[in-house]
């Protein structure tokens, strides 16, 4: 299995430059070059398999014996998955009505994110281990990434990893849950601007290709298909549980900002899973405007309940547009060329590929996420995430209608927004690890505005390597 570029500029990569490399050079977004196909036989035995084996199963289908042998690739999904809370890794919730919650958030970071990055963090010292090789991340984080890239690399000796996070903009407790890392792989800098300026320092970096290159700079962000394909793997587990014969259609409900869960979904489908998602969006809506008018137009971030989903262009999209139009990568280019100047106009046969898979669910303002959390506490003393109730608000809403096994993803832990809950009235849950974050020393280093970050973060990258070179050659 090779894999290309959207655009059509990169063919013929191998799932190590894949993974290594992260972006396409063309600008455009990795995807395997063919698409396997899953039979219903196939699928049906794949049933009662554990999560690490079913991860194992669906990767297989895209990383070869020679990329990585079978034996390593077990022990690469084992490991990772060993640092879930839970033995099932992903648990499922039966509720009153008929609701099924399937819970993703029992990583170290206590969001959906864990499940990719605690694989990718793998895969990176798989390879840098055996070719004896160091690499710094970098990560930008507005909340939820930054943790679960750390908690996925945290004490590993071939990556180091620098996050940074907009100082006073993110939660308390997403904050502790960075800063009170100590491995000494990891580095924190608290910076006082918007994650849109961070942004600039990140770019910045990564546009000084020799630098870049030397010091084998990379990105765990969701551009990097890795982190796609293996969210496939929950894709595939939340349609064994509703449908363990696999002889139906299954209907699963996605809270939606960037577009990687749906992205992994169709890609299944593409393989012949017959699900059907849901995108459940809040305020910042321009998918449900799309898929309505097949124009997408871009416009302010609104700030809602559900912060991880304030994201107005689901980077994704041109993952989906591509499988849409059956692989047209000159599309592809005119389409993303439109999204820079703000409007595009999608073509009616690839919205009319989307509508047969995709349907968006708007929930407005912040009101009925809460009425969702308080409906679903009153009625099964079951605690949602914001985002997750962005889901369940559907499935309260269309109840009625839905004739197929249908499940919401649960993408975060209630326990890391204690002040949504407690602002829709509902006793806030509290735990012996988010107590213990508050007690917790602290380590970061604050960069002020003003200061050239650009150069800080750079001589970062450069005190890291003479470090780790040097300790490579003893
Ligand atoms: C990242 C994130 C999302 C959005 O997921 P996508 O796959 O990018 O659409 C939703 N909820 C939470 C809690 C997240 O962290």
């Amino acid at each position: 299995m090779k894999y290309h570029s959207t655009r059509g500029g990169a063919r013929g990569l191998t799932f190590k430059d894949m993974l290594l490399s992260g972006y396409a050079c063309d600008g455009g977004m990795l995807l395997p070059e063919t698409i396997p196909a899953i039979s219903t036989d196939t699928l049906r035995s794949w049933a009662g398999l554990s999560y690490a084996e079913l991860a194992f199963k669906v990767a297989s289908c895209f990383i070869e014996e020679s990329d990585i042998p079978a034996v390593d690739l077990q022990a690469i999904f084992e490991k990772a998955y060993s640092t879930f809370s839970v033995p099932e890794v992903v648990p499922l919730a039966r509720l009153k009505d008929g609701l099924v919650v399937v819970e993703l958030f029992h990583g170290r970071s206590l969001a959906f994110k864990d499940l990719s990055l605690a694989c990718l963090g793998n895969f990176y010292n798989y390879f840098l281990t055996k070719e004896n090789r160091h690499m710094t991340l970098l990560v930008c984080t507005s909340g939820d990434t930054g943790s679960a890239a750390i908690e996925a690399v945290r004490g590993f000796d071939k990556v180091d990893i620098i996050v940074m996070l907009p100082r006073d903009r993110i939660t308390k407790l997403q904050e502790l849950m960075m800063t009170t890392v100590l491995d000494s792989n990891v580095h924190v800098y608290r910076m006082d601007g918007s994650s849109d300026d961070i942004d600039v320092v990140v770019r910045d970096l990564f546009a000084d290709v020799p630098f870049s290159q030397k010091h084998n700079l990379a990105s765990p962000s969701s551009l990097n298909f890795t982190r796609v394909l293996v969210q496939m793997v929950h894709i595939y587990y939340t349609y064994l549980q509703l449908c363990p014969s696999a002889d139906s259609e299954v209907e699963m409900v996605l809270p939606t900002g960037g577009g990687g869960n749906v992205t992994a979904g169709m890609l299944a489908r593409e393989m012949g899973l017959p699900a059907k998602f849901v995108c459940a969006v809040n305020d910042n809506n321009v998918l449900s405007h799309m898929m309505d008018t097949g124009e997408c137009k871009l416009g302010d971030v609104h700030v809602t309940l559900a912060p991880a989903m304030d994201i107005q262009f689901a980077y994704n999209l041109e993952r989906i547009w591509y499988l849409c139009s059956k692989g047209d990568s000159s599309l592809i280019k005119k389409v993303m060329k439109e999204v820079e100047t703000g409007t595009v106009n999608v073509p009616l046969y690839v919205l009319n590929a989307m509508k047969a898979a995709i349907k968006v669910y708007t929930v407005t303002g912040d009101e009925e996420i809460k009425t969702t959390l308080k409906r679903c506490w009153d009625e099964n003393q079951y605690n949602l995430c914001p985002h997750s109730a962005v889901g369940v608000a559907y499935y309260y809403n269309q109840k009625k209608d839905i004739k197929i096994p249908c499940a919401v993803l649960a993408t975060a832990s209630p326990l890391k927004f204690p002040d949504a809950i407690e602002a829709s009235g509902v006793p806030v849950p509290s735990s012996e690890r988010m107590r213990e974050l508050l007690d917790s020393p602290v380590r970061h280093i604050d960069l002020e505005k003003g200061e050239n970050w650009t150069a800080v973060v750079k001589a970062k990258v450069e005190e890291i390597s003479k470090l780790k070179t040097r300790v490579a050659d003893l």
